[in-house]
C-alpha cells in the first residue's frame, strides 16, 4: 500500500512531527515549520498567515520574505492573494503573482521578486484559521501533487493551531484562534435574553496527534469505525419507526448510501496514506463537505450534504470514543450552540440550558416550537456560529433582536446586563400582577389564557397568571416523536395535562398537521402549496383513524371532567358539523362500553380562514365557541406566507383593514352569543393585544411569558379611549393603527 505522493507527504509529515515535538515557544515552532516546508517543497519562500481576528490575517512566520514583516504585515479577509485563499476557502495557484488579480503589494515583505505563488487554506471543519503559502522566483504553476502535499500539511497545521501550540501562554505575538469577539445577526426564533457559556451540541473533537504513527494502524482504525457506523445505521434502519416510508427513511437511505460509498472511504484512506491520523482524515473529508455545502444552493443537494456531514460527525464520535453533549457535565448557564437540532434532542436538554443558537433552523421548525415551550431565547440562522464557538466561550443571546455576541467585549456585556436587569425588573412587576385580573381602567375584564403543547409548558400555568390553557396544540407531541403515539400514550399524556391544570380549563385542539408541521413517520404528500393544502381538519376528515383515536384518548382522559375540543382550520360549516358528529359518535361508543364520559362537553372551531368569517349565522349559533387563529388568518388575509422571511413581516397586524375584519368576526360571534377568543401569536404582543381588545375581544390566549406584559398594558388603559384612537386613525385614512397607538401609549406612560 502507499502511493508515491503518499510516501512523500508521509516523510514530510513525520519531519513536521519531529519539529512539533521539539521544545520551545510557538514562534520557534512556526519558524522551524516554514523552514521545513520550504526545504521539502523546494520553495524559496514559505509563509504562514494566521487569523488575528474575524477580519484580519497576520503574517506569523516566514522563510524567504523579510523577517521584519512578521507580525507587521496584515491583510483583510479577501485582500490580496492570501485573503483570496481565505475568502474562497480554496487553493490559489498563480504563475505570475504580482500581475494576478487582487495582488496586494506590501513593500515590507520584499515578495515582488517571487513570481509563482501557491496558497492553501489552513482550515478545520469549515473554519479557515489561516493560510500557508509557498513562493518561487521562476514563474510556474504548481502541480496537483504539490497542492495535495501542501493541503495535507495544512490539515496538520490546522489541528496544531486549534490546539494552541503556536500561541504559547507567554508569547502573545502569535494570535490564538477563537479568541476574538464574534457577532452574528440571525433571526428571532424565540424572544428573551440570556448570558451564559457555550455548550456545543456536536462534540468538539480534540486531536492531540494529527500525524499517524503507523498508517496501517490508522487504516485499521478507520475500517473498524466505518464498520461500527454501518451497523449503527443498519440498527436505526431496522428500528420499528423506520418501517414506514417517510422523511426518516429518506435520511437513512442516504446514510446507508454514504456509509457504503467507496469514494467517500477512498478519500479518507488516501489522507491516511499521506500520513494523517484516521480522525484527521475524517475531519479533512468533513471540511471539504462543509465547504461544498457553503457553495451549493440546491436545497436537495444541501440536505444530502448535511446527511454526509452528520455521518462524519458520527464517525468522529466513534473514533474519539466520545458521547453527545447530553452525556457531559453541563454548566448551569449553558447556551446550546448547534448547526441544527431535532425537537426530541432539544427536549432532552430541558431544564439544563438557558438559550439556544442555531446556525440553521426556521421560525416554524420543530426545534423552534420546542424552544418556545421551554421558554428560552432562541436565535436561528446565526451564520458560522457553530464553527466559531468553542465549549465554555462566553456568549450573549438576544432573542428579541436575533443577535448573538460570542466572546463579547466589556462594553457589550455591560449594555447587555443592563437590558437583563431591566427585564428582571419587569418580571418582578409582572409577578406582582399575577393574581390580579386584566381589567382596564374603564372596568372591562379581558380573560388571559396561555398556549401550550408540551408537558414542559404546564408548570408555567401556575406562575404566569393565566386562567387556563386557551390552545393546547396536540400535534407537538406527535412531532417530537419518531413514531406515531398509541392511544394509551395519549390517554396518559392528556390525563397529566388535565391533572396539571386542575380546575382551570384546557382547550385541546385536535391534530393540526400538514403545511409546516410534517410528521416524520407519515408519508409526506408532495403539494405545490402546503399551507393551502391537505392539512389539519382536512386530513382528519379524509383519514379519520388518527382523529378518532385522539378523540377517544381525550374522552378517556377527561373521565368525568369537563372537556373542551377544538378543530383547526375549519373553512366551512360542514367540516365543523362532520367533526362534531365524530365526537358524538365516540361519546356514544364510550357510553356503550360503559365508560365514564366527560361531565361537560364543548366543541369549538378555529377561525383561520377568511371564508368562515362569512359563514351562515347557523354556523356561529351551532359552535360552542370559536378561537381566531390569527397566524393563519393573517397569512390568508394578506396572502403573505407566515413562513416566508421575505413577506412575513410585510403586513402589520394593526393594519386597519385587518382590525376591521377582526371586529366583523367579533360582532358576528356576539350576535350569535358564541364565545370567541384569539390565540395567534399576536395575542401575546402588548400593543396588538390592546388593539384586539379594543376591537371587542375579551379572551386572548398567548405564550406564558406574554401574560404579564399584556396584563400590564391592559390595566393601564381605558379601552374606550384606545378604540377612539384606532377609529380616528382609520378616519384619517391611515394604513395601520400602530403609529397612533404607539404615540398614545407613550404619552400615557410618560
Ligand atoms: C394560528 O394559526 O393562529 C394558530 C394559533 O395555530 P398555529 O399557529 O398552530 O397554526
Ligand atoms: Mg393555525
Amino acid at each position: 500500500m502507499g502511493s508515491s505522493k503518499g510516501v512523500e507527504s508521509r516523510i514530510l509529515l513525520q519531519r513536521l512531527r519531529a519539529v512539533m515535538a521539539e521544545a520551545g515557544e510557538g514562534q520557534d515552532r512556526l519558524n522551524s515549520i516554514v523552514r521545513l516546508i520550504a526545504e521539502s517543497m523546494a520553495a524559496e519562500v514559505c509563509s504562514i498567515y494566521l487569523r488575528r481576528d474575524e477580519q484580519t490575517l497576520e503574517l506569523c512566520a516566514t522563510e524567504g520574505l523579510r523577517a521584519e514583516a512578521v507580525h507587521n504585515t496584515r491583510l483583510r479577509i479577501g485582500e490580496g492573494l492570501v485573503g483570496r485563499v481565505v475568502k474562497s476557502a480554496n487553493p490559489v495557484n498563480e504563475a505570475d503573482a504580482p500581475k494576478a488579480k487582487g495582488f496586494s503589494y506590501r513593500p515590507e515583505t520584499g515578495e515582488e521578486i517571487y513570481s509563482s505563488f501557491l496558497g492553501v487554506p489552513i482550515s478545520r471543519l469549515g473554519a479557515v484559521l489561516g493560510v500557508v503559502v509557498v513562493q518561487n522566483t521562476a514563474p510556474r504553476i504548481y502541480t496537483d501533487d504539490e497542492i495535495y502535499a501542501l493541503e495535507i500539511v495544512a490539515m496538520v497545521l490546522a489541528e496544531m493551531t486549534e490546539l494552541g501550540v503556536f500561541a504559547g501562554p507567554d508569547d502573545l505575538s502569535v494570535p490564538t484562534q477563537h479568541s476574538w469577539p464574534f457577532f452574528a445577526r440571525g433571526l428571532i426564533g424565540q424572544e428573551g435574553a440570556a448570558e451564559g457559556v457555550v455548550l456545543l451540541h456536536e462534540q468538539q473533537v480534540v486531536v492531540a496527534n494529527p500525524v499517524a504513527d503507523d498508517p496501517d494502524v490508522e487504516m485499521a482504525k478507520l475500517a473498524a469505525a466505518i464498520e461500527t457506523l454501518q451497523s449503527e445505521v443498519d440498527r436505526m434502519y431496522e428500528a420499528d419507526f423506520a418501517h414506514e416510508a417517510g422523511d426518516h427513511r429518506d435520511v437513512l437511505d442516504t446514510y446507508r448510501m454514504f456509509a457504503q460509498d467507496r469514494g467517500w472511504r477512498r478519500r479518507m484512506e488516501a489522507s491516511i496514506d499521506s500520513g494523517l491520523a484516521a480522525i484527521v482524515a475524517v475531519e479533512r473529508e468533513q471540511t471539504s463537505t462543509r465547504m461544498r455545502m457553503e457553495r451549493v444552493a440546491d436545497p436537495y443537494i444541501r440536505e444530502r450534504l448535511h446527511d454526509l456531514d452528520d455521518l462524519s460527525n458520527r464517525l468522529l464520535r466513534i473514533l474519539s470514543g466520545g458521547e453527545g453533549a447530553n452525556g457531559r457535565d453541563i454548566p448551569d448557564n449553558a447556551v446550546l450552540v448547534a448547526r441544527n437540532i431535532g425537537p426530541g434532542e432539544l427536549l432532552d436538554y430541558a431544564g439544563k440550558i438557558i438559550g439556544v443558537v442555531l446556525e440553521e433552523g426556521s421560525v416554524g421548525s420543530h426545534a423552534a416550537i420546542v424552544a418556545r415551550a421551554l421558554a428560552i431565547p432562541l436565535v436561528i440562522q446565526a451564520e458560522h456560529i457553530s464553527r466559531e464557538a468553542l465549549n465554555g466561550d462566553p456568549i450573549l443571546v438576544d432573542g428579541d433582536s436575533g443577535v448573538v455576541h460570542l466572546r463579547p467585549e466589556e462594553k457589550i456585556v455591560a449594555a447587555f446586563r443592563e437590558k437583563l436587569a431591566m427585564q428582571a425588573e419587569a418580571q418582578h412587576e409582572y409577578a406582582a400582577l399575577r393574581d390580579l385580573p386584566a381589567e382596564t381602567r374603564n372596568g372591562v375584564v379581558v380573560d388571559l389564557h396561555m398556549n401550550a403543547g408540551l408537558m414542559a409548558d404546564l408548570p408555567s400555568l401556575n406562575t404566569c397568571g393565566a386562567q387556563g390553557v386557551g390552545l393546547y396544540r396536540t400535534e407537538l407531541q406527535f412531532l417530537i416523536h419518531a413514531r406515531m403515539p398509541r392511544r394509551d400514550d395519549l390517554v396518559s399524556l392528556y390525563t397529566r395535562v388535565m391533572d396539571a391544570a386542575g380546575d382551570m380549563p384546557v382547550t385541546f385542539r385536535t391534530l393540526d398537521i400538514g403545511s409546516d408541521k410534517v410528521l416524520p413517520y407519515l408519508k409526506r404528500v408532495e403539494e405545490p402549496n402546503p399551507a393551502l393544502g391537505w392539512r389539519a381538519i382536512r386530513v382528519g376528515l379524509d383519514r379519520p383513524g388518527v382523529m378518532r383515536m385522539q378523540l377517544q384518548a381525550l374522552i378517556r382522559a377527561a373521565k368525568g371532567r369537563p372537556l373542551r375540543v377544538m378543530f383547526p382550520f375549519v373553512a366551512e360549516t360542514d367540516e365543523y358539523l362532520q367533526a362534531r358528529d365524530m365526537v358524538h359518535a365516540e361519546i356514544a361508543r364510550e357510553v356503550a362500553h360503559k365508560h365514564v364520559v366527560p361531565s361537560d362537553l364543548k366543541i369549538g372551531a378555529m377561525l383561520e380562514t377568511p371564508s368562515l368569517a362569512y359563514a351562515p349565522d347557523m354556523f356561529f349559533k351551532t359552535t360552542d365557541f370559536l378561537s381566531i387563529g390569527g397566524n393563519d388568518l393573517k397569512q390568508f388575509f394578506f396572502a403573505a406566507d407566515r413562513e416566508n422571511e421575505l413577506v412575513r413581516r410585510r403586513y402589520d397586524t394593526l393594519n386597519l383593514s385587518f382590525l376591521d375584519f377582526i371586529e366583523h368576526i367579533v360582532k358576528r360571534c356576539t350576535a350569535a352569543r358564541t364565545p370567541v377568543s384569539f390565540c395567534g401569536e399576536d395575542a401575546g404582543r402588548p400593543l396588538e393585544a390592546l388593539a384586539l381588545a379594543a376591537m371587542g375581544l375579551r379572551n386572548l390566549s398567548m405564550r406564558p411569558a406574554s401574560v404579564g406584559p399584556v396584563k400590564r398594558i391592559l390595566r393601564l388603559v381605558d379601552l374606550d379611549e384606545a378604540r377612539a384612537v384606532i377609529i380616528s386613525a382609520r378616519e384619517r385614512g391611515e394604513i395601520s393603527a400602530r403609529p397612533a397607538l404607539t404615540d398614545w401609549i407613550a404619552k400615557l406612560v410618560s
